[in-house]
């Protein structure tokens, strides 16, 4: 990683005295490692910073320690389908169906739409850790991840929302981001006015994040809006795979999965899709799993 690459840092900033919040985050190490692990294209770079950086906001948003939030898009386009894995820690995974989809820049910017289709649905599951996982689903509008977002919160969450996000990336990424503006209850009328003026100034948010600091570039973005920060988070790519995980996941095969897999290779190995690791069980290994599967 190159060292001049700041750390990822998820910003909650209040706005115009309590009747409006935004999240403001820098995720250019995030999607440089996305990038890195699944051997992106450009294009697949630009399409999965984008899903988690969103991602990793609405992880960041959650208040239950163990919950987690899923944002799946089911796109027509080549790059088939993308997932994003985001928790209140900060943590964020990510997986992209056609990695190495390339698709030439159209006046200079990357086609995220043309990659991820223009029909299709963006889903988003969130998991509070306890109780049956919210799921909320809504068409794409446009495929470029931003629009899709805003018309999920406020089609699917009844919270009007600006969303901007983006994605700079030659042979690696440059900068990478998101924001998230939100208007909370009891804002006055002149609020949702006030914000909307800015959305032009947020729009260009990777190349801003590429530009300005992180100080001076929150004055820019909300000049006018008041902006006070009430707290900052790190945040990553990481996986929470482990080995565990895994054999409970064969467990939960069965017993007859189990015995026809240890009866027709007597071994497996197991790759985790979001940080390529792979575990590889014996069949040994197998029969004991095997055991506590028909444990009574
Ligand atoms: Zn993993």
């Amino acid at each position: 990683m190159n060292q001049t690459v700041p750390a990822d840092i998820l910003y909650r900033i209040d706005l115009l005295n309590g009747q409006a919040r935004g999240l403001l985050l820098r995720s250019t190490a995030m999607a440089e490692e996305g990038r890195r692990i699944h051997g992106l294209s450009r294009t697949a770079t630009a399409a999965l910073g984008r899903l988690m950086s969103m991602t990793c906001i609405m992880g960041a948003l959650l208040k239950e320690d163990k919950g987690s939030v899923s944002c799946i898009v089911r796109g027509d386009g080549p790059l088939g389908t993308m997932i994003a894995v985001g928790r209140p820690t900060g943590d964020v995974k990510g997986y992209v169906q056609q990695p190495d989809v390339e698709l030439p820049r159209v006046e200079g910017k990357l086609p995220v739409g043309d990659a991820v289709g223009r029909h299709g649905t963006l889903q988003v599951i969130k998991d509070l850790g306890f109780g049956e996982p919210y799921s909320g689903q809504v068409n794409l509008v446009s495929g470029e991840l931003g629009e899709d977002f805003a018309l999920y919160f406020t089609a699917s969450e009844q919270t009007p929302s600006l969303v901007s996000l983006g994605v700079l990336t030659g042979d690696t990424v440059q900068a990478a981001g998101g924001l998230l503006v939100q208007l909370l209850p009891g804002a006055l009328q002149e609020a949702p006015g006030l914000l909307e003026a800015r959305a032009p100034v947020f729009s260009h948010i990777s190349s801003l994040l590429a530009e300005w600091g992180d100080e001076a570039l929150i004055h820019r973005l909300f000049e006018g809006l008041e902006p006070k920060v009430l707290g900052t988070q790190s945040v990553r790519y990481a996986c929470d795979c482990s080995r565990e995980r895994v054999e409970r996941a064969l467990i939960s095969l069965g017993r007859a999965e189990l015995e026809q897999l240890i009866r027709e290779q007597d071994h497996c190995t197991v790759d985790c899709q979001f940080c390529n690791s792979r575990r590889a069980f014996s069949g040994q290994e197998l029969r004991a799993l095997l055991d506590v599967a028909t444990r009574p």
